[in-house]
């Protein structure tokens, strides 16, 4: 497996976020930056949400880029926050139009309560400038860490985040979430393939690995722009073990939003997708 390793030209980016949730590229600019860098298939991953995917696939048609349908699924589990990447689903699911109409609802809430707890402290943020951040697009904290920043509130993002939006800070609110299991029966009950999102962000791995494949988990992000040789190593063993498929894909935000998160950046085997369809289709 670590023959895989080898860090090069991609053509293959299974992880990538637009307006439809929190990164800052529309869906269609997302397909053309990944046919100007090579990419031949990609996959559009939004936090919560499926509403970019049309105009995604609309624009790779255009520009003969394969795009899958994908998306970001925020999990609770015992330490924290896990998430559940679902590719090939049916975004006409009615069980997963239900579930992502109440992550919506719950996200407008949620960014209420944030602003009006970030007021009470004495921060002068406001909703108006929460929502023209988000543009309609899944609202999440970035989006009102960009609106800190904008009010002087932060010197950047990152700052923002650590100040007033993580966990025992004044802005830190938790949306609405399924478990790993729910998330995966979802993802199952929409025809598509469970994969275990930057699988190291769980904090535990080796624990967390076999009681999701219980579950039914079908794959694993080896191929993370962020992880070294070493870990993309131990993650295909692991991988190869589970018998899950090994994705990857870079987790890109916008041009220049994160570092390490180009687009195109993560080294994802040519035939990723066609696994994922053979494990999608023997589940029909
Ligand atoms: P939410 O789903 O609204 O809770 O926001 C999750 C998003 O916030 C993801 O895109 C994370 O990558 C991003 N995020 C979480 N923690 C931080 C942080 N400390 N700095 C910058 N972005 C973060
Ligand atoms: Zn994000
Ligand atoms: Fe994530
Ligand atoms: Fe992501």
């Amino acid at each position: 497996m670590t023959s895989q390793i080898q860090r090069g030209q991609s053509r293959v980016d299974l992880h990538l976020h637009s307006t439809a949730s929190d990164g800052t590229t529309a869906p269609s600019g997302v397909v053309e930056l990944a046919a100007a860098c090579g990419l031949q298939s990609i996959a559009l991953t939004d936090h919560d949400s499926t509403a970019g995917i049309a105009e995604a696939r609309k624009a790779g048609s255009k520009v003969g880029v394969d795009v899958i349908t994908g998306i970001e699924m925020s999990t609770a589990f015992t330490r924290g926050e896990l998430h559940m990447l679902g590719y090939l689903i049916d975004p006409e699911n009615s069980t997963l139009r239900d579930r992502l109409q109440q992550f919506r609802d719950s996200r407008e809430r949620r960014a209420e309560t944030i602003v009006e707890r970030l007021q009470a402290a004495g921060i002068p943020i406001t909703l108006e400038r929460v929502l023209a951040s988000a543009a309609g697009g899944a609202i999440g904290r970035p989006h009102v860490a960009r609106a800190l920043v904008e009010a002087g509130q932060a010197k950047s993002v990152a700052d923002a985040f650590d100040r007033f939006l993580v966990p025992g800070k004044v802005g830190y609110v938790p949306h609405f979430r399924l478990t790993p299991p729910e998330a995966i029966e979802l993802i199952h009950a929409a025809n598509g393939v469970a994969v275990l999102a930057h699988p190291y962000s769980t904090g535990a791995v080796e624990t967390i690995v076999p009681e999701l494949v219980a579950d039914g988990l079908d794959g694993l992000e080896v191929f993370y722009s962020l992880y070294n040789d070493d870990q993309q190593a131990f993650l295909a063993r692991l991988a190869g073990h589970h018998d899950l498929v090994p994705t990857g894909g870079s987790d890109f935000h916008g041009t220049g939003e994160r570092e390490g998160h180009e687009i195109g950046s993560a080294n994802v085997p040519d035939d990723t997708v066609d696994r994922l369809r053979r494990v999608a289709a023997a589940k029909r």
